[in-house]
């Protein structure tokens, strides 16, 4: 018997972005709802057919979203809150509405919050449910989409976010998860018995939540759930998708379940291997999560092999660890040279390793495992020798930077003589058409360097003038160099690769195209030098340096496998150290190294925060600037500030000062800063960059005084949430004007 193949869900976006710009355009009125809903029809049907070309056995629908599938859920599900269902608007615009917000003549209406889809890089649109929350079946999507494969021909198996998870990542007023419980399971059922009724036999319930460290409160819940849903799924056959982790936690309860099949990762689940092996009872399927969902490079087929062949299952069905919409969609619209070429594989080419694995462990395609084996035998990259000595022989005192910080606070302040609450910002101005079509042209070669150079020059001297002008304390240049704060150090950095299309999904519309590391990280020449120091000799202000982290970096790219991340990240810290120590050399006294993606890859397991990731990542950033003066204030920068429960670690990156994003999440970290005693100077963001909105002086006053409440005044830094750019250039002004003048009524009462 052929063993199948199957995948968790598709990129949904299309491999010329056609979602994202139709999408745009629908926004902006330029094209009809229903040319819209065309161009997603046939990017379905496009998926469908190229997974049935594939030989892919079974084939998930609903995996589409016009923007989330949490979102998607919650509109099933009667989730969506009265205002948003009172306006009067189409079921799609009400959507939208609820996605990214609403403010015109029908009312205003906030959008849902946004999160990090676990440890990925795409975000969710958080439920908000409280005691007006009716958890029904009130949505059709999933059985529309069920019905238009159907007529292609193409019995699928719709997939759909699953009543554990829904209901861990909602967010509760005045209500519980457990109050939802019983209508959950109805809804739930009701949705089975459409989709029977409609010729399904498969459901694929999307359970990632199953991976976290889990409560015995969580473990009731998961039971409360799935007992009575299973004991009524009829004739439909569930199957429970996990991925991103293991499920340690309730394997046992998951395997005594009356589930169909089970879904497991084999790729990021520590202990996957050993809680199957040998135990996967006969009567379920087993979808074995072999091929990476997430990475670009190819598979090993050798380690699938015996990773399946371990588990002794009965019946086993080849899949991904995970959705591939974490990764672009197809090698085949990209330049690389042959020999580069054949080590990716991008959601296409994993299409075509399932089937090979599949075969393999079917006991065929020989050539294909010899083809893949050879491969993986041959030296990918040049090791770069000398930076591995290097790194094999850091020390101690390498990772630590001399005097504590106490005594450094002391020098600085006395070498800088700035006032108290001294006003800065994050780095970047806004990055108008202008500046994006100038690098345009530059990059396109249509104009020469010396104009570009003018260009910037231009720039940086109209915005150093502004800064000093309205009264800044540190100022910046402004970043009118850099398209993106990854991109622009990897592209000064040996070792790294950068993709023509590989597009991923990031929320909504937004996509990203991380670069990649391919081989050794090493600067291969100074890197903002230029433009630091030329912002500097036009101004007697101090000039912040502005550079990225090795974390950040390493987070915000496709990283190597060959390596661990750890080795990789202190490559990274050593290219960065190198431009720290020449920003120094060329008089920049104040360097700012953002970490704005820090929290980001931290493990889903509390257990692992400290051994899988701070341990490395908090030394590879001291790294970086451990070998500067006492007198070189060292800032560093963070988005998001959902960092109270890892303060230690914060504190322990022994930077002099750090910015945060507060002003949204009403300045909540500053308790536990307080509590914490946490040592670093802070500049806790006084207000939003993410919208247009200008903030009023009494606002911002309000803002610095309940920081001052928490927090010692010579501790305290002024400055916006992030970076600036994408913000227009007035508001940015009149947002600066009324932060500095608050700031200045502020100290008149010091
Ligand atoms: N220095 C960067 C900027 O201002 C920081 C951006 C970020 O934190 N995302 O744009
Ligand atoms: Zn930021």
């Amino acid at each position: 018997m052929m063993t199948a193949t199957t995948i968790i869900g598709f990129p949904r976006i299309g491999e010329k972005r056609e979602l994202k710009f139709a999408t745009e355009k629908y926004f902006k009125n330029k094209i009809s709802q229903a040319k819209l809903q065309e161009t997603s029809r046939k990017l379905r049907k496009h998926n469908w057919e190229l997974l049935v070309r594939a030989g892919i056995d079974e084939i998930p629908s609903n995996d589409f979203s016009y923007y989330d599938q949490t979102l998607d859920a919650a509109f099933l599900f009667n989730l969506v809150p009265q205002n948003v269902q009172a306006l009067p608007f189409s079921p799609l615009d009400k959507y939208f509405a609820l996605a990214r917000g609403y403010q015109g003549k029908e009312g205003n209406v906030l959008a849902w919050p946004m999160k990090k889809w676990f440890n990925t890089n795409y975000h969710y649109l958080v439920p908000q449910l409280n005691q007006d929350t009716q958890f029904k079946l009130s949505g059709d999507k999933i059985f529309k989409e069920f019905a238009e494969a159907k007529d292609l021909g193409i019995i699928t198996r719709p997939v759909l976010v699953g009543p554990f998870t829904l209901l861990k990542l909602s967010e509760y007023q005045n209500v519980t998860a457990a109050d939802f419980v019983n209508d959950a399971v109805a809804a739930y059922q009701a949705v089975f018995e459409r989709l029977a009724a409609a010729g399904a036999q498969w459901i694929q319930l999307d359970e990632p939540s199953l991976v976290k460290d889990l409560t015995a409160a969580d473990q009731q819940l998961f039971n409360d759930i799935y007992r009575p849903l299973l004991a009524a799924k009829g004739k439909l056959k569930v199957l429970c998708q996990t991925y991103f982790g293991d499920v340690r936690d309730v394997y046992n309860d998951l395997i005594s379940l009356p589930f169909d099949g089970l879904g497991l990762d084999f790729v990021e689940g520590k202990q996957t291997r050993q809680l199957v092996s040998g135990n996967f009872p006969d009567d379920k399927v087993l979808f074995a999560g072999v091929v990476n969902g997430k990475n670009i490079w190819r598979n090993n087929y050798a380690k699938s092999l015996a990773r399946l062949q371990e588990t002794q299952a009965k019946n086993i069905v080849v899949n991904t660890s995970c959705s591939l919409l974490h990764v672009p969609i197809t090698v085949a619209n990209e330049n690389f040279a042959p020999a580069v070429k054949e080590h990716f594989a991008f959601a296409v080419e994993k299409l075509g390793e399932l089937k090979d694995i599949a075969a393999i462990y079917g006991g065929q395609a020989k050539e294909q495992l010899t083809a893949n084996q050879a491969l993986f035998a041959k030296p990918r990259v040049q090791e770069d020798a000398e930076l591995h000595a290097k790194i094999a022989s850091l020390k101690e005192e390498d990772f630590i930077r001399q005097p504590a910080r106490k005594v450094r606070e002391k020098i600085q302040k006395k070498e800088f003589n700035l006032p108290l609450l001294p006003t800065t910002t994050i780095g970047s101005f806004p990055q108008t058409k202008e500046v994006r079509s100038v690098r345009r042209q530059f990059r396109r070669h249509e104009i020469d360097q010396e104009q570009y150079d003018d260009f910037i020059k231009g720039k940086i001297d109209d915005w150093l003038k502004w800064q000093e002008e309205v009264g800044l304390d540190v100022l910046v240049h402004g970043e009118f160099e850099r398209n993106d704060m990854v991109e622009y150090f990897g592209q000064h950095l040996s070792g790294y690769l950068f993709s023509k299309n590989a597009w991923v999904q990031s929320y909504g519309t937004r996509c990203v195209k991380p670069p990649i590391i391919w081989g050794d990280v090493k600067r291969r020449h100074p890197i903002t030098i230029k433009w630091s120091k030329y912002a500097q000799s036009q101004t007697k202000k101090l000039v912040k340096g502005m550079l990225t982290g090795p974390v950040t970096i390493l987070n915000w790219s496709f990283p190597r496998e060959d390596i661990s991340l750890k080795e990789s990240t202190l490559q990274l810290a050593l290219a960065i150290q190198g431009e720290v120590l020449d920003l120094e050399a060329n008089g920049i006294k104040i360097i700012q190294i953002d970490e704005a993606a820090l929290r980001e890859k931290l493990p889903l397991r509390k257990s692992d925060w400290y051994s899988e990731y701070l341990n490395w990542a908090i030394p590879a950033f001291r790294l970086v600037h451990s070998k500067v003066k006492p007198e070189t204030q060292i800032h560093t920068h963070m988005c998001y500030s959902e960092f109270s429960d890892i303060i230690p670690a914060i504190d322990a990156m022994d930077a002099d000062v750090i910015s945060f994003e507060a002003s949204r999440s009403n300045l909540e970290i500053l308790d536990a800063l307080k509590k914490q005693h946490f040592e670093t100077e802070v500049g806790p963001g006084v207000y939003d960059i993410h919208s247009p909105r200008i903030p009023s002086v009494d606002e911002v006053e309000a803002t610095i005084n309940r920081i001052l409440a928490k927090i010692a005044a010579p501790k305290v830094w002024i400055n916006p949430d992030c970076g600036l750019k994408t913000r227009g250039v007035k508001e940015t002004k009149a947002s600066l004007t009324n932060v500095i003048a608050a700031t200045r009524a502020v100290r008149r009462h010091l």
